[in-house]
Order: C-alpha cells, then structure tokens, then sequence
C-alpha cells in the first residue's frame, strides 16, 4: 500500500497553488482512473487533493448561441442524460454512453475523462517493463512488443500508445475548447491542441502545467452538431476501450455533403482529426459510398501501421463510413 494524504479544499485558487509548488501532489476528482494507476504502481503521489467540494465546475450550461459549456467536474452520466447534449451534440453523449459502465459513469468526471492516461499494458504493468512513459528512458516494450492495439498516426519511436478517451474524440471533431486555470491565469486551449504526440516525451499526454486546472469544456455552436453520431469497435459489446472510433457530424445543402467533421479513437496518441477526407467530402452526396470511400482514403495515404494493427487501416476507413452515414441518417 502506498501511503498518501488527502485534501480537501473549497478555494480554486488555492488548489491551483498548491498544486503549482508540490511535485508530489496531484488533483484527484472521481478518481476512477487514479487510484487504478495508483494500484499499478504507474503514479504514486504523496498528496491528493480532491477537486469535488471546487465550487461552480458541475454545471451543464446550453448556452444561448447553440453551444454548450460543461463543468470539468460534471459526471459522465448526468452529461449523456443532458436533454441539451443529447439534442444539440448526440455525438457526446454517446461518446460517453459507450464508455465503461453505469457505476463508472456515475463517479467519472469530464475533467478526469480527457485527462485519462493511456490503456498500453506494458504501462499499466506492476512489473515495470521498459515503457517511456512510465519511466522515461526506459525504452517501450510495445513498439516491437504487443501492439495490436496501438497507434497506426503520428507515433514515434519512444511510444506508440493511443488516447482511450472516446469523449476526446467527439471534441475534437466539433472543435470544443477546454477552459483551464493555472498559476498564471485563465486560458482556452482549442481541443485539437490539447493533448500532445508523442515525440521523445511520451511522458506528457497534454499541454497543462503543473497547476494547470480544468474548469470546462466548451462547444461552439455547430450547424452539423445534430446530424452527429460516435461509432466505436471494441473487443466485446460493453465495457471495453475503443479499438477503433470515430466521432462524425456532417451538414447537408441541396442534397451534398456542405461540412463534415471527422475524428478518430485508437488511432494515435491523441484524437486524430481527417481533415484530408473532410476536404475531399464537401460536394459529396452521402448515397454515393464509393465516392465518400475515395474521400476517407485521402486522410489514410499517411498511416504507419505497427507488426500487428496493419488491420486497423482498413478497419478504421469502415468505421469513419458507418459514422458518417448515421450521421447523415440523422438530418
Ligand atoms: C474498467 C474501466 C473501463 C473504462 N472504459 C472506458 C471507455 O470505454 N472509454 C473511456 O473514454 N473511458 C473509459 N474509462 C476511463 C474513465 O472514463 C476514466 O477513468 C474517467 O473518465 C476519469 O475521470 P475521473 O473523474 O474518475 O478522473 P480521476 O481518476 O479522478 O483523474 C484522472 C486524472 O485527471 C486529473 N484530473 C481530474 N480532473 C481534473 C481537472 N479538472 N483538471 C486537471 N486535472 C484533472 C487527475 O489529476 C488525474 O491525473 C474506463 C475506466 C475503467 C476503470
Ligand atoms: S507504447 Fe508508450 S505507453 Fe506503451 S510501452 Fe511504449 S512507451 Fe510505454
């Protein structure tokens, strides 16, 4: 057992401080994915600091212009119940619906859901094989190990893991913005930029500093947001990460296709955004699959597929079609 303290505060400010200059200190909100990462002996902070009693971040706000604002310490549950989510952005509450379990929804919090580290075994495991990030330097076990789940976008050398966050792709493929506060003030980090590749620090999974709060999510209004829909494949029916995901919202005009957004789960390091194929979509008509097959080509010429995910290439192209074309059912 690894012994630690708890805290309890009810001043924002103050959590961030503290947070700011205590290297050993974390914040902790539903704790669904910290205390299993404690477990695994993957962090083991002397100091949590529990954010629920944070006043004014569990809010779930329409906002009058179409969009929406969700506190970073509303649970997963309470937000895919959300009549507003469900109406204005269904691909969110799916996201969420088709996340863990009833009993995990109910104490996970949006904040801890995108901040969520990666499912890789070998970083999960006690025995401590060589995996970056876990232990910088170390070496990953994965890049010539198991990988049949990892990244086939954007991976490096030092770490090929994926994000298993299936809410942070339906962000990112409506452009929302997270909202945090830190030692040096409030800022909005557009959602694309806010978890990192991995480069030769997997180590860092976002771009937060120490300190760094999340206050909320925000979601611009979006035309496509209710012809949205998540789409994910796992391994079994429930209760299971995503093999491959993805997050479609689409905007029809005299019949064709006039925006789509497109992201992907289980692909990279972070929510993979196919902006190549939502180019080549516009003009589109969502009846003819060969060509929309065409278009979600274009966004996959750059996939670098791992000895054993080769499948997901082509797995991934289905999935973003079947997306799309219940998106588009939706209008
Ligand atoms: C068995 C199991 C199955 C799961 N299946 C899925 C799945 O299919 N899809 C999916 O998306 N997720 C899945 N999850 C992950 C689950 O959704 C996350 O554990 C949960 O969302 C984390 O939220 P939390 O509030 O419990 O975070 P915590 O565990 O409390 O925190 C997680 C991290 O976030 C940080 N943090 C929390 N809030 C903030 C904040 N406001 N600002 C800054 N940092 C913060 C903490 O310091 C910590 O590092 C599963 C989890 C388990 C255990
Ligand atoms: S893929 Fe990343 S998380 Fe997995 S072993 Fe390699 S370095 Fe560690």
């Amino acid at each position: 057992m690894h012994p630690f303290t708890l805290s309890r505060p009810t001043d924002i400010s103050a959590a961030i401080a503290a947070c700011a200059q205590d290297t050993h200190l974390v914040f902790i909100a539903g704790g669904t994915d910290l205390i299993g990462l404690m477990k695994d002996r993957a962090t083991l902070p002397h100091r949590l600091l529990d954010i629920n009693r944070l006043p004014d971040m569990a809010q779930i706000e329409a906002l009058s212009d179409g969009g929406l604002r969700i506190g970073a310490l509303a649970r997963m549950s309470d937000v895919a119940a959300n009549p507003d989510v469900r109406s204005r952005f269904p691909v969110i509450a799916e996201s969420l619906l088709f996340a863990a379990s009833g009993q995990l929804r109910n104490m996970a919090t949006i904040g801890g859901n995108i901040m969520q580290r990666t499912r890789c075994a070998y970083f999960r495991d006690e025995d401590d094989l060589p995996c970056n990030k876990r232990r910088p330097g170390s070496g990953c076990a994965a890049r010539y190990g198991l990988n049949r789940n990892h990244a086939i976008f954007g991976w490096s050398d030092d770490c090929v893991a994926t994000n298993p966050s299936d809410l942070a792709v339906a962000l990112a493929a409506l452009d929302a913005n997270v909202l945090m506060r830190g030692p040096s003030g409030q800022r909005s980090i557009p959602f694309t930029d806010f978890h990192r590749l991995p480069g030769n620090t997997p180590d860092r999974d976002n771009v937060l500093d120490r300190g760094d709060l999340i206050m909320a999510v925000e979601v611009p209004p979006r035309t496509e947001g209710r012809a949205s829909h998540y789409f994910k494949l796992r391994d079994r029916q429930s209760y299971e990460f995503a093999l491959v995901s993805a997050g479609a919202a689409v905007a029809i005009r005299s019949g064709r296709i006039y925006s789509a957004r497109l992201a992907m789960g289980g692909v990279a390091h972070k929510p993979w955004r196919l902006k190549a194929a939502e180019s080549a979509l516009r003009g589109l008509s969502l009846d003819d699959v060969d060509a929309l097959k065409a278009a979600l080509a274009a966004s996959f010429t750059d996939a670098r597929p791992l000895a054993q995910n080769a499948f997901k290439i082509e797995l991934a192209q289905r999935v973003a079609l079947r997306a799309l074309q219940i998106a588009g059912a939706r209008i």
